[in-house]
């Protein structure tokens, strides 16, 4: 049994008094309808204030029982549902119950060569506001509330009983890291269990090598979402000359290459991510595909360096395009919106006649039907409408149920 970090010990015990919250008739509708958030304005009465991590039982307005939380007094998500429906009891058996289902639901991968992947999605998996991704045998916890603090413990032993991980690194996101004084000594990055970590973890994907790190690494080290839509590249991949903007550690880009790529050029902002891409296309260079194609590097800017090939005539035979969330906030939606249109434009002009454009978003505040609707309308706009050969949207192990949760989708076009 590996060493458990101390700071483990220092987390308190949870609360054994429960809060009882009484809703507010349209925050009721939503408990009801399945939703887990319960924002602050939509508590009417609660018998008294509680610390984060209390667990909350929400009655109806008749005091009928709905639903069982976590509270968080510091977030205007004040409870996120546990569990609908029916009293239960939240203790680490409840825990590794939905922990095993998690697993269940992802059984399929490890099957299919991949050893990483989200193994929790948040409120998707009854787990709000937390999340596991694995990689190999090191397991990433990150934490989006401090209601999470007193039952981590719990957490940590439903994982380790589950799983048998060589280690568990803690993530704390940027909003729980404002105020390390609520933290219990906890802090991003802390090896929670296991042996300490120096530089990337290693996993494979349908096959592929991979570095992550999940020390330094945007989300965890790596965007497990991108899964299938790189399965879907490498399918169409064969003979072409292909970019890869947004590249950051090089998934689609690798998929690419053991799609039968002739070139791949990769391009991003970030040079350490440059450097994670390169190191990616070193650690398959067995894969006869991945070793006999050509791997270029473009650093900078998407949008100026796109204009500048197309202005030196470069063309690609592939364009992929997934940038990051452009709209964290609604007041960015609309500079949201403009930024994918210039994009969808930018990749036309790239790409050869008969080309495939694969165009992603992340931005959960741009909806699906926005998102596909201005690809559509930038391409007739250029002259050159696109023939859809597929939408996309959420991976297995990024299950959604309920409508904030959805944020990914890609369209993969064939552009005359
Ligand atoms: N496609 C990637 C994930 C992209 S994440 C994958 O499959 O793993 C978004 C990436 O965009 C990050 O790597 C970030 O460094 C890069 N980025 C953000 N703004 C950029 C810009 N203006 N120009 C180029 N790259 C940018």
């Amino acid at each position: 049994m590996s060493s458990t970090s101390p700071a483990v010990s220092g987390l308190p015990e949870p609360s054994n008094q429960r809060i009882a919250i009484r809703l507010a008739a349209p925050a009721e509708r939503a408990v009801k309808g399945g939703h887990p958030w319960v924002f602050a304005d939509g508590i009417q009465q609660q018998n008294r204030a509680g610390s984060a991590g209390d667990i909350a039982v929400i009655f109806d307005r008749k005091g009928r029982f709905l639903a069982v939380g976590l509270y968080d007094p510091d977030s205007p998500i004040r409870v996120r549902v546990l569990h609908h429906g029916s009293p239960a009891k939240i203790d680490g058996q409840w825990f590794a119950h939905r922990l095993a289902e998690a697993a269940e639901r992802r059984a399929s991968l490890e099957a299919a060569g991949t050893n990483g992947y989200r193994l929790v999605h948040g409120e998707n998996d009854g787990f709000p506001a937390l999340i596991v991704d694995k990689y190999g045998l090191t397991y990433v916890i990150k934490l989006y509330s401090a209601a999470w603090l007193p039952h981590l413990r719990s957490v940590l032993q439903a994982l380790t009983g589950q799983e048998q991980p060589e280690r568990v690194v803690l993530r704390i996101s940027r909003g729980m890291s404002r105020d390390p004084s609520q933290l219990y000594g906890l802090s991003d990055g802390m090896v929670l269990q296991g042996p300490p970590l120096q530089g990337p973890v290693h996993f494979l994907e349908n096959g592929l090598r991979f570095e992550s790190d999940v020390l330094l690494g945007q989300k965890t080290g790596f965007f497990l979402d991108q899964r299938d839509n790189r399965a879907e590249v490498e399918k169409l991949a064969a003979g072409r000359n292909v970019l890869n903007v947004f590249s950051y550690t090089g998934g689609f880009s690798l998929y690419a290459a053991r799609g039968g790529a002739l070139e791949v050029t990769s391009l991003d902002a970030s040079k350490p991510a440059q450097a994670a891409a390169q190191r990616n296309f070193a650690l398959n260079q067995g894969n006869a595909a991945v070793a006999a194609a050509v791997h270029q590097l473009l650093t900078g800017d998407a949008f100026e360096l796109m204009n500048q090939l197309a202005e030196e005539g470069a063309r690609f035979q592939m364009v992929i395009i997934d940038p990051p969330s452009f709209a964290k906030k609604k007041s960015e939606i609309d500079r949201a919106i403009a930024s994918y249109r210039r994009l969808v434009r930018l990749g036309i002009d790239l790409l050869q006649r008969g080309g495939t454009l694969v165009m992603a978003s992340c931005s959960s505040r741009v909806d699906a039907d926005t998102f596909f609707d201005l690809i559509h309308t930038e391409a007739r706009a250029c002259g050159r409408p696109i023939q859809e050969i597929k939408r996309t949207s959420h991976a297995l192990d990024h299950p959604i149920t309920f409508p904030e949760g959805r944020y990914l989708k890609c369209l993969f076009g064939r552009v005359p």
